[in-house]
């Protein structure tokens, strides 16, 4: 039996929400704080909106070095450095390259994709349990390849997807238009794609604070526009969270504040490689709902996803290392239109389109810090999702909530906590 305890999450983006769901769900007394004045208002605002645990791999593996100098080099392309004299980004990405060995990449990966497959079948369940809707849909997703290079250096990919079982289909160009009928009026020529059936999509915004109202309902509390200023820890347990709003106490905490874990941490003594990796995204109502994306397209050549969500297409990419840094860039939007022009041209009203950028919790392994700490009892780490927090989000909370419950969790979790940097 589950002993019914206080929990106090920090941050409701989409991972302190689904650990609040989880959470209220074993039975507990659930606060979640936040300094914005509603459920998901950060990174999990816009993110590009695909559940893809597919396409779950770290940034880090063999080659990345060399497609980085040569990304950082090419117009509008994805990877944009902007240094800084700040010794944390550069650490970062030292770990990073430390982990693009094909022996960590492989390590790396097999942690991602157990999760990320799990979490897939928890969000299957929840949909299930709550009749929640978020503009989702289960139509996969499609990887597509302008050139006859990219298509032949899929094949390291589909190795690793038959090793790991998932189901995959290597398509022709009349292979794309059929699952994809806009791509019929795309303005450039593609070769082929590697689609992938079993990934979903979805407004990661929508569930977030749909998810919410349901967790209100379940009795949880939330206390919004509420800064945290500090983790208090006396001996080996917390003994409170001091806020704009006073100090806060529970019997167990858990973290779940995105890219601004490591800076409440640090005053715990705690080093967290969790580094803010900047990312944009143009919401555009669609137009003509024909010749419109169905699911989500990855243009593999600028590395920008493009997914239907309702009525409107979200198109997402960039890595910008330009640390705690939300400045909306103009330039970034470029290779965003662009992309959409290339492969949807009549779909949307780019004119009319919101532009946004936000900070993705990125470790330098790929893998989220999941799991208690071990210097105090009563902490836990729910964060550094990275590219793939809306993907991770609720097989995340539900492991939280097992682990909180003292229950064992349906995967294995033993090298998902803080330890594995040790
Ligand atoms: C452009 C882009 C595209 C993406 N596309 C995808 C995708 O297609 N699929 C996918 O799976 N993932 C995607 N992601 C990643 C995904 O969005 C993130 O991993 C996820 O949103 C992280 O969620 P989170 O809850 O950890 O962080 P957040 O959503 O940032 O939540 C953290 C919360 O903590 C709060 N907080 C922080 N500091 C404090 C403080 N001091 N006091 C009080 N509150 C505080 C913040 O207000 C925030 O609400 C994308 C990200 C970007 C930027």
């Amino acid at each position: 039996m589950v002993v019914r305890m206080k929990v106090l999450i920090l941050g409701s983006g989409v991972i302190g929400v689904t650990s609040a769901y989880y959470l209220a769900q074993a039975g507990h007394e659930v606060t979640v704080i936040d300094r914005q004045p509603g459920p998901g208002l950060e990174t999990s605002f816009a993110n590009a909106g695909e559940i893809s645990p597919g396409y779950a791999s770290p940034w880090a593996g063999p080659g990345i070095p060399v497609k980085a100098i040569k990304w950082l080099l090419m117009q509008d392309g994805p990877l944009v450095l902007r240094p800084k004299l700040d010794p944390r980004m550069w650490i970062w990405g030292a770990q990073l390259l430390g982990n693009c060995t094909e022996r960590a990449y492989a390590v790396n990966k097999g942690r991602m994709v157990r999760l990320a497959e799990y979490s897939r079948d928890c969000l299957i369940e929840l949909r299930k349990a709550t009749g929640i809707a978020y503009d989702e849909r289960t139509q996969g997703t499609l990887q597509l390849f302008r050139y006859h290079k990219q298509l032949d250096g899929a094949q390291g990919d589909i190795d690793v997807l038959k090793q790991y079982g998932v189901p995959y289909e290597v398509l022709d160009p009349a292979g794309c238009v059929a699952a994809e009928p806009g791509l019929a009026t795309a303005a450039v020529e593609f070769v082929g794609g590697l689609r992938l059936p079993n990934d979903e999509t979805g407004d990661c915004s929508m569930f977030t604070e749909k998810l919410a109202a349901l967790c209100t309902g379940l009795g949880v509390t939330f206390k919004f526009e509420t800064s945290i200023t500090g983790i208090v820890g006396e001996g080996d347990r917390i003994t409170g969270v001091d806020t704009s709003r006073g100090t806060m106490t529970a019997d167990a905490y858990v973290v779940a504040l995105g890219s601004y874990s490591p800076l409440l941490l640090r005053g715990l003594g705690i080093s967290l490689p969790i580094y803010p990796i900047k990312g944009y995204s143009l919401t555009v109502p669609i137009t003509d709902a024909a010749v419109a994306p169905v699911s989500t397209v990855m243009d593999e050549t600028y590395k920008v996803a493009t997914t239907r969500l309702g009525d409107r297409i979200r198109v997402g990419g960039t890595a910008e290392i330009a640390g705690y840094d939300n400045t909306l860039h103009p330039s970034r939007r470029g290779p965003l239109d662009r992309s959409l022009r290339d492969l949807f041209p009549h779909a949307g009203d780019a004119g009319k389109a919101t532009f946004w950028c936000g900070l993705r919790p990125m470790t330098p392994d790929g893998t989220p810090v999941l799991g208690r700490t071990e210097t105090f009892g009563n902490l836990y780490l729910n964060t550094g999702h990275g590219t793939l927090g809306w993907t991770m989000a609720a097989g995340s909370g539900r492991v939280l909530a097992d682990l909180v419950s003292g229950r064992a969790a349906e995967i294995d979790t033993s090298d998902l906590g803080l330890s594995r940097y040790r």
